[in-house]
Formats: structure tokens, C-alpha cells, sequence
């Protein structure tokens, strides 16, 4: 039997001399504010047992991580025509670039990069008030989470809203080629706030596991995809997840992941358990520095990976 609080406690020691590595993400002001000596880690397994270490119970911005839970929405809305609006490759570009909408006439690579979310949203989007999809996304994470405690902080979607300049420039460059059907203000609205929901690594740990029991909550009972659907979210999230981080990722850690610039990972062991980390020192290409190292240090004394042991 692997001990697993045992295994977090030990990643923890191991890795309290190197907390601050990393640089916090400052092109959103809010983000910028974040001390970034925190680290936190929360395993739910599939059983229904929770894990924590360091700070597990700190909320922090999830970012780029709803990108997950917007597409879940939205392929539940639209299902696989989604795929007409945004692929299903790795970018090998950076999260928000453009250069790549470009050549592929509006089409992202996938919906983890930036605009691929941007489409995504878009989607979710149509037929509603900003309004009324802030309020179902919020009210689909606290279901997931069984926690009706989870919030959007608004100060985070208004500071990227008067700073996100790069992603009005992607959304109206989808427009242009008719890729994105919403009001670009209410789009952006929409996803400005998703990214601006902040949430603990235990919340974030029980959020995602669906994705790691076939779909399903085991512990809540509640039902959110089919178990093909779990699989292939996961499918993207290992070949996507990490942006043009992601090759490196699967290398090191060996799980489906996604990142966010606010330091949170969410990782995947299917069968076996939801994992959230969050330590908000990003690496180069934005992921979080040591939240990676820890999912590298879980996989190899877990033997987690989907790879094998
Ligand atoms: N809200 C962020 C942005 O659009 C998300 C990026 C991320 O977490 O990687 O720039």
C-alpha cells in the first residue's frame, strides 16, 4: 500500500529550501501581489480520501486551469462539433500567442492555449447573457467541488480586463475569420472571469475528479461526463495541458495536466486520484516552477504516472 501522506509530507520537506523559486506572474497586476514562498498540494483519490500538505487550504487564482472545466461545459453543450471551431494539437507555441491563428485562418491548435479558450468560452457563450454563463460556470465548480464556498474574485478579472490586451488582439482575430460569434467584450467578460476564480488545492483536488474515476464523483455520486469523454479531456490535457511545456511535462511527470499562470497545476492519475499543486513561481514558459518538481517527485515515489512505474 503506498502511503501517501507520507509521500506528501516527504515532497514538502524536500522542497521547503527551494520555495521561491520561479517568478510570479506580473503581466496581470492582481497576480503580481501574490507572495511567492507558498506552497500547497491536495490529493482526492478515487476512494474518496483527502490529502494535504503545506498550504492546501490557501485560494489561489486558477487561471488557466478552468480552461478544463469550459471545455467539459462545452462539449456537453455542443459535443464533438466542437471540433470545428478549435483543434486538438499541441501548440508549440507560447499560451498566448497569435502567430498560429494566422496561418491555420482562426482556427486554434487546442482549448488550452489561450485563444483555443477564447473559442471555447465563445461557445458556451452563445444564446446567453456574460452573465448568465459566469453564473453556470461558477454554480458547475462548486457542484464539482461539493463546496458552495468557491467565488470569483473580481479584482482579479478586472485587473486582466484593463490589462488582457493580447487577448483582445487574439479574440479579435478569431472574429475576423468568424470564429468567434459573441461580442468580443462579452467573450473576454466571460473569460476573464472564469480564469479569476479562486479556489483551494483541496477544492481544485475534488473538482477534477471525474476526471480521474471515468467521469463520475464517487464520492458525491454526481455524474458529469461519460467515461470516453473523461478520457479524451484527459488525452488533451497530457498532449496539451503545459502549453509549449507540455513535451516536458509528459517526459518529467507522466500524468494529464493542465497549468495556470497563478501557479496551480491540476495533474490526473486515471483510476487513482485528482491532484492539485499551486506554488505561484512560474518557470519560463509559465507553468509553476516547483509545482511541477512535485508532481515529477509524486509520479516517481507513487509510481502514478500512465506511463508505468
Ligand atoms: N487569464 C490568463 C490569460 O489569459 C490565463 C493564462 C494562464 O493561466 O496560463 O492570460
Amino acid at each position: 500500500m503506498t502511503d501517501v501522506q507520507a509521500i506528501l509530507d516527504s515532497i514538502h520537506a524536500d522542497l521547503l529550501p527551494r520555495l521561491g523559486e520561479g517568478k510570479v506572474a506580473d503581466y496581470i497586476p492582481e497576480l503580481a501581489k501574490v507572495d511567492v514562498r507558498q506552497f500547497g498540494m491536495a490529493i482526492t483519490t478515487v476512494d474518496g480520501r483527502v490529502y494535504r500538505v503545506g498550504d492546501a487550504e490557501m485560494s489561489f487564482s486558477i487561471q488557466s486551469i478552468s480552461k478544463v472545466f469550459m471545455l467539459t461545459l462545452a462539449l456537453g453543450k455542443i459535443g464533438e462539433q466542437l471540433w470545428k471551431r478549435v483543434g486538438r494539437e499541441p501548440s508549440g507555441s507560447a499560451f498566448n500567442s497569435i502567430v498560429q491563428l494566422e496561418q491555420e485562418a482562426g482556427i486554434p491548435r487546442n482549448p488550452f492555449i489561450n485563444a483555443g479558450a477564447i473559442a471555447v468560452t465563445d461557445v458556451v457563450l452563445s444564446g446567453h447573457a456574460p452573465k448568465e454563463v459566469i453564473g453556470e460556470f461558477l454554480r458547475f465548480m462548486r457542484y464539482l467541488a461539493d463546496d458552495e464556498s468557491i467565488l470569483i474574485d473580481d479584482r482579479v478579472a478586472r485587473s486582466e480586463a484593463q490589462t488582457g490586451f493580447r487577448n483582445f488582439a487574439l479574440t479579435n482575430f478569431m472574429r475576423a475569420y468568424h470564429n468567434i460569434e459573441n461580442p468580443v467584450e462579452h467573450v473576454l467578460g466571460v473569460y476573464f472571469h472564469q480564469c479569476a476564480l479562486a479556489m483551494s488545492c483541496s477544492q481544485l483536488s475534488k473538482a477534477g475528479l471525474y476526471l480521474a474515476a471515468r467521469g463520475s464523483n464517487p464520492v458525491t455520486g454526481h455524474s458529469v461526463v461519460s467515461p470516453k469523454r473523461a478520457r479524451r479531456i484527459n488525452a488533451l490535457m497530457l498532449m496539451c495541458g503545459h502549453y509549449d511545456g507540455s513535451g516536458d511535462f509528459a517526459y518529467h511527470v507522466g500524468l494529464p495536466g493542465k497549468s495556470g499562470v497563478g501557479g496551480g497545476i491540476l495533474a490526473i492519475a486515471p483510476g487513482v486520484a485528482s491532484i492539485a499543486v499551486w506554488s505561484p513561481g512560474l518557470n519560463k514558459v509559465g507553468n509553476s516552477q516547483l509545482g511541477a518538481v512535485a508532481l515529477e517527485m509524486l509520479a516517481a515515489r507513487t509510481g502514478w504516472s500512465v506511463f508505468g512505474d
